[in-house]
């Protein structure tokens, strides 16, 4: 749109904007703004940050997002169903919709909560490969996919890169492994790093080659996913490439200002880092496909809107209260993600959750490229149909709050500043606004495995990246659970388990390898 045709930038406007945007502050705004001062003013002393930030929501009020709101309109009523959802959801109400009278089971070889990425997977598998009479009991306390799963940005990620796994896990091993040089623990990172990678490049693969021999209608499409980096970037970026291809993980890439634009349609002056084989799907379709052909096999049943309210050990079998009845079990996977530590206690502290946030709306940059990752340096965008999505937030929210909607108005805005800045002026309208809860250990390394010493496993902690890890991760604990040694398993205990958290003290950690 040409910018005579814009409404004026009037004194009234704003005004009306600054108004508007200090009546939306909630509490949430308060923490998110406390990440962005981490992020942006990383290096300064605390009152310097709090004073820098004060000056840069004054000029973002006054003057950056009135500016954008020229161009772009908060819909009357702002809805707060992820875009994903809006068009319903096929399991919602499981089976109590079609059937009212049908009862829950009682027992089951195996009972599965959480019916999100992770759970949906667990179902999936087991379908395909348990014997008859194992059965699968899924739960949801809610409708599958409407956790974080169908609150996402819809990209099917290789995972965090290397380099990034290796500075996460590092500080963790400094705290836990004392025992180990400097050099030592870096080793164990890179150890780690390879562990992970390998992991989530099998399990991208393995994602499009169930999309494809299933026949999914999930929209799945592989053109990679671009991560902008500002100047002061560049030598961790250049370094980040340089230390995967030395091991062998050639995703990573950097490429130049004049790729990023040919792929994404995004302005940016400095080189961005580039997953190659990340791909984009609609994650609530994936996570329905998944749970749906396992329910087509006769050993996977699925019973929404049931809660579990504890887990009893009772011996050889557990006992899963929920809701709605008991059902005794012998093998339980926790796929709570974020909600874990509300129903397990001792993993307070070790799933963190954390928030991040979306609006979606019709329009937006015509430059958008579709079906392509796109991170900025500080939210992300997406094109899906005639829609663009725009998102942002990594901030830890108490246990109680996981899962709440309760996204921050002003970070929108922002979002709509930033989208202009890297795509230019085009109209665009937000009608849907929501948040989701993803889940952080302290390494911001996953956990695949046991953690009670018998047979209750959990798969989480992703680290916001639940697509790099679910499905293979899903794989590898139904593999264990019946006993099925004939493929690789890409979630080694020494790795993966969830001891290394709980009790690191007494974890087995990896054994050293050759320095690489
Ligand atoms: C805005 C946003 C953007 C994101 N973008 C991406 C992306 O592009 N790519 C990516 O890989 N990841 C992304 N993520 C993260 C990703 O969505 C998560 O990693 C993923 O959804 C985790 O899947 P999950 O199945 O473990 O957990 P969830 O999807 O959160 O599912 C957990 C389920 O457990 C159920 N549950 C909880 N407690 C109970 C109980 N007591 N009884 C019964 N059921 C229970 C919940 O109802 C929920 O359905 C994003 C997240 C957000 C919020």
């Amino acid at each position: 749109m040409p910018d005579d045709s814009l409404p004026p930038l009037t004194l009234r406007l704003r005004v009306r904007v600054s108004l508007r945007l200090l009546f939306s502050v909630r509490r949430h705004d308060f923490r998110a703004a406390r990440t962005f001062m981490a992020m942006t003013f990383p290096k300064d002393p605390p009152v310097v940050r709090v004073l820098k930030f004060i000056s840069w929501a004054l000029t973002q009020m006054w003057c950056t997002i009135p500016d954008a709101m020229r161009h772009t309109r908060f819909a009357t009523k702002v809805s707060k169903v992820p875009t994903w959802l809006k068009d319903g959801n096929p399991l919602a109400n499981h089976p109590w919709a079609e059937r009212p009278q049908a009862t829950l089971a009682k027992v089951a070889d195996t009972v599965v909560i959480g019916c999100g990425l992770a759970g949906c997977a667990v179902a999936y598998h087991w379908g395909r490969k348990a014997p008859l009479g194992r059965k699968l009991v899924a739960l949801d306390m809610a409708d599958a996919a409407t956790g974080s799963a169908g609150r996402n940005e819809g990209l099917v990620v290789m995972g965090r890169y290397y380099h990034m796994v290796v500075q996460t896990v590092l500080p963790y091993l400094h705290e836990v492994r004392r025992d180990l040089t400097a050099e030592q623990q870096m080793q164990l990172a890179k150890q780690f790093a390879a562990h992970y990678a390998q992991a989530c490049y099998r399990n991208g693969d393995m994602v499009e080659r169930t999309v494809r021999e299933e026949g999914f209608d999930c929209d799945y499409a592989r053109e990679g996913w671009v991560q902008a980096r500002d100047e002061d970037q560049q030598a961790s970026l250049a370094e980040s490439v340089r230390m995967a291809l030395k091991s062998g993980y050639t995703d990573w890439m950097s490429i130049t200002p004049e790729e990023v634009k040919r792929r994404t349609g995004m302005n940016v002056r400095h080189n961005a880092g580039f997953s190659i084989a990340a791909a984009s799907f609609h994650p609530a379709k994936w996570c329905w496909s998944l749970l749906g052909r396992g329910m087509e096999s006769s050993r996977v049943e699925h019973f929404s809107r049931t809660k579990t309210l504890g887990i009893d050990d009772a011996s050889d079998e557990y006992i899963v209260r929920t809701e709605r009845g008991e059902i005794r079990a012998r093998h339980v996977v926790l796929c709570t993600e974020s909600y874990t530590p509300l129903l397990m206690p001792q993993f307070h502290d070790l799933i963190r959750a954390t928030q991040t946030q979306a609006a979606s709306g019709p329009g937006g940059p015509p430059e958008m490229k579709p079906h392509v990752g796109i991170s900025g340096s500080r939210g992300f965008f997406g094109r899906h149909g005639g829609e663009t999505m725009i998102g942002s937030d990594a901030t830890r929210v108490p246990d109680r709050e996981a899962g709440r909607i309760q996204p921050s108005r002003f970070l929108t805005h922002y979002l709509c500043t930033e989208l202009q800045t890297a795509f230019g002026r085009a109209p665009y309208t937000i009608t849907n606004e929501w948040s989701g809860t993803v889940s952080y250990t302290p390494d911001e390394y996953p956990v695949v495995g046991v953690f009670d010493g018998r047979s209750q496993y959990i798969l989480g902690g992703m680290a916001g990246s639940g697509t790099a890890v679910s499905f293979n991760g899903a794989r590898c604990i139904v593999n264990r659970i019946l006993g099925d040694t004939s493929e690789p398993d890409d979630y080694p205990y020494d790795y993966f388990s969830p001891m290394r958290l709980l009790d690191p003290a007494e974890h087995k950690w990896p054994k050293l390898e050759e320095a690489t």
